[in-house]
């Protein structure tokens, strides 16, 4: 058969390395260090919460490049969200935390960029969080390092810079949820598969960003990602 409309593009995140790795769906866990559940208004340890984005939401910044993203429509909050994101290898159904680590491909560092100001209308409305947070050009990551390289990222410094002013820091061991925690509980919601990100959530210090702006978010052993908003 043949298609009747142009199919969508595969979304391909380079490999540190060679090779690319194909997304399927990107997960995003919220307010999952405890600084930044603070300033969004919130105390406490709660069990981890979930939403995702569209893999096409996805922009590809090769190692050593620096990517661009449109200010998007709609806002006058724009957000930076550093984050670290672990990719799915090894799917799997009710995986428990400590065998969670097998099903790790590798790690990159991405941008949950955030429509601050349609997120908190929606969060006041009751209603989903899409429109602020599953729109064109949202996710943003670099290169995509093999653990057999890194090893587990259970600790490690997490910074975002703007313009080169500080803006984010924290240390990945800072996380609420560690990843095979977040493994355990989004495996039993979901099926995981090969080709799933999971953008593990931001610390303290989110903010927005304006046109011209040049974004640098690292984290220890990872490549820097560097992104400008247009
Ligand atoms: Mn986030």
């Amino acid at each position: 058969m043949s298609l009747v409309i142009p199919a969508p593009a595969a979304v391909l995140v380079p490999v540190l390395g060679g090779g690319e790795f194909p997304v399927r769906r990107v997960y995003c866990v919220g307010r999952n260090y405890a600084e930044h559940a603070q300033e969004m208004g919130f105390t406490g340890r709660e069990p981890p919460f979930f939403f995702l984005k569209p893999a096409d939401n996805i922009v590809v910044v090769p190692e050593g490049e620096t990517g661009a993203i449109d200010y998007p429509t709609l806002t006058t909050n724009f957000h930076h969200e550093i984050e670290l994101v672990a990719a799915i290898g090894t799917g799997g159904r009710n995986i428990k935390a400590a065998d969670a680590q097998a099903h790790v491909y590798g790690y990159a560092v991405g941008l949950d960029m955030t429509r601050r100001d349609l997120q908190s209308d929606m969060k006041k409305q009751g209603r989903p969080w899409e429109i602020g947070k599953a729109f064109d050009q949202s996710a943003p990551i670099g290169p995509i390092v093999p653990a057999t390289q890194t090893g587990p990222l259970n600790s490690g410094a997490i910074t975002l810079h703007v313009n080169g002013q500080p803006r984010q820091s924290s240390d990945v061991k800072e996380l609420i949820w560690n990843i095979a925690e977040i493994i355990e509980h989004l495996s039993a919601a979901w099926e995981l598969q090969p080709g799933d990100l999971i953008y593990t959530g931001t610390p303290a210090g989110v903010a927005a960003v304006v046109r011209g702006d040049v974004m640098e978010g690292r984290v220890a052993g990872l490549p820097l990602l560097r992104v400008t908003v247009r």
